[in-house]
This record gives C-alpha cells, structure tokens and sequence, in this order.
C-alpha cells in the first residue's frame, strides 16, 4: 500500500482540541456553549449518530440537550419545539436529526428554514447556504468543512489544485464545491449524468467521493498521487461498513486516502463541536445570550 493514510481519528482530535479550548475561553467569559439536539422517532443509524454528538460535547466541556420527541410527532409540534430553543437565549446551536419520520419527512424543507440561521449549526439554513456561495461568513456544513480542515492540517495544497466532487448534494457535495472554490481550487461537480467520470476523476489532484454507492470508485479513477476523500458510508453487512472508494485498490494509486470508517465520518462529529462554539461565540459578541 503505497498511498498515506489520513486518520479521522487523528484530525478530528485537533479540530475538537481547538473547539474546546474556544469553548473554555466563552465559559470564561460566562457564556457556556450549549447544543440542543432534536431526535424524532428511533431510528437506530440516528441514535448512534447523535449518541456520539453527545460524547464530544461532554469531551469538550460543551452543555448538550438531547431532545427525543415520539414518532408520532406532529409538524407543528417540531416547530413549536424549533421555536422554543431559537427563544431561548441560553441554547447557541440547534440541530434536527435527519432523516425524519415518515409523516412529517416531506416538510424536512419547512422545519430546516425554522432554526435560527445563527443557531443552524448544521449549516443547511439557506442563509448560511447563501452566505457560503457568497463567500461571506456564516455556519459552514460539518462534513464538507471537516475535510477542508483535515486537508489544511495534512498540509495538502488545495490552492490551484485540480478538485474532482463526485456527487452534488447539498450536504456534501455542493458545499464541498463552495469551499474548496473559496480555497482556490480548481472545482469540477460530476453527479449521475456526468459523461466520461473516470476520465474527469483521473484529473484530480483531490478527488471526493459523496455518491453512497459502496467501492464505486475504483483505481483506474485515481491519478496516481492524488488525495482521495471518501465521504460514502454504506452498510454492506450488519456490521460491515465500507466507504465509496474502492480503498485496498485506490490505496495503491492515491498518495493519500481517508479510510471508511475511521475517516470522514469523525471529522462531521469534531466540526459540530466547532460550529457550536463558533454559535456561541458569534451570539455573544452580538449581544443578548445567556451563559
Ligand atoms: P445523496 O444521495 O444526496 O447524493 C448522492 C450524489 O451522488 C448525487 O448528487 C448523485 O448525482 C451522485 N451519484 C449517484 N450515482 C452516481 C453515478 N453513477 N455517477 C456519478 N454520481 C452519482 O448522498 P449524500 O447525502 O451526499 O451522501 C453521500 C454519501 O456520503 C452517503 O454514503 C452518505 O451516507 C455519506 N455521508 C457521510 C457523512 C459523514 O459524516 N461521513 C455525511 C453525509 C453523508
């Protein structure tokens, strides 16, 4: 295996180093930061997730409320919810664990815009959308904005580098585009209509797989030497998860490459942490939040 391996579990460790000394120096000044996490029904996949969003927040000195609301659950009741934590000074992030049940998934939209953009700590509001494809400050969205950081402390150049993004969703795949744009990449989107994918891929000095089709990047798509993320968790067995990079294969040919799992998906985990201090920080220095 040729290719440097680059541990999430490594990275994740600064970023949220870095978060909990932010978030240290806010207790200082009396603000303590505090997420408010929404979960509806129980769907296993999401309990997990949000088991381990609890975790680093009691990792890094951060206050969490864990907010489990029936299946059953109306729309208007998650919005009244939704509603409650924006009022409440003393909560700076807020975030709707996806996917929603079924009765109310349709309005997922809907109840994404009811979160205070200040408080979106997800970054899916449209207004930290805009403000990312404005290149203006706001909350960036944790998965994309954890691989920047990763590839910034790997010491990997993205400035005039060829980016390849397979997948154009709006969790990953667009905002990645946004943000590698904003570093001076050169950025090309390929998604399910794109002609000729291996050969554009094999351009890319950074290549991101956000597809969630398992070992659908496979080597012959790899420019030799080139960093490869792969952003894809896909459950093949019940306890066998693989990214969507083919990674035995792609290792030989890529000059670095994130593992699946033990990659990408702790990195999400460590920018939350990240964009809840950002919150906040940024809530304070506006005025009116409680500690
Ligand atoms: P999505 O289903 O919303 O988007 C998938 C994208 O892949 C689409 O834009 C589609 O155009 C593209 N695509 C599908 N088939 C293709 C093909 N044959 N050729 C080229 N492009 C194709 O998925 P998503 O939400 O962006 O998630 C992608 C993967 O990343 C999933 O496996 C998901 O579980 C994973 N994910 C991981 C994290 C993490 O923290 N590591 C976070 C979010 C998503």
């Amino acid at each position: 295996m040729a290719a440097r391996i680059l541990s999430g579990k490594e990275f994740a460790a600064k970023i949220k180093e870095a978060a909990g000394r932010r978030a240290a120096a806010l207790c200082a000044a009396g603000v303590h930061p505090r997420l408010a996490v929404i979960i509806v029904g129980a769907d296993p996949a999401s309990e997990v997730y949000v088991r381990n969003k609890r975790k680093a927040c009691e990792e890094l000195g951060i206050l969490s409320d864990h907010i489990a609301l029936p299946a059953e659950t109306t729309k208007a009741e998650l919005l009244a919810c939704i509603d409650a934590l924006n009022a409440d000074a003393g909560v700076h992030g807020i975030l709707v664990q996806l996917p929603l049940p079924a009765q109310i998934a349709a309005s997922e939209e809907e109840i994404l815009r009811r979160i205070d953009p200040r408080k979106d700590v997800d970054g899916f509001h449209p207004v930290n959308v805009g403000q990312l494809a404005i290149g203006a400050p706001g909350l960036r969205p944790c998965t994309p904005a954890g691989c920047i950081r990763m590839l910034e402390y790997a010491g990997i150049p993205i400035e005039g580098a060829r980016a390849v993004i397979i997948g154009r969703s709006n969790i990953v795949g667009k905002p990645m585009a946004h943000l590698l744009l904003e570093r001076n990449a050169t950025v090309t989107i390929c998604h399910s209509r794109t002609q000729n994918l291996a050969a554009v891929a094999r351009e890319a000095d950074i290549l991101v797989a956000a597809v969630g089709r398992p070992r659908f990047v496979t080597a012959d798509m790899v420019k030799p030497g080139a960093t490869v993320i792969d952003v894809g968790i896909n459950r093949i067995a019940p306890k066998q998860l693989v990214g969507d990079v083919d990674f035995d294969a792609a290792a030989e040919v890529a000059g670095a490459i994130t593992p699946v799992p033990g990659g990408v998906g702790l990195l999400t985990v460590a920018m939350l942490m990240e964009n809840v201090v950002q919150a906040a920080q940024a809530q304070m220095e506006q005025g009116g939040v409680e500690g």
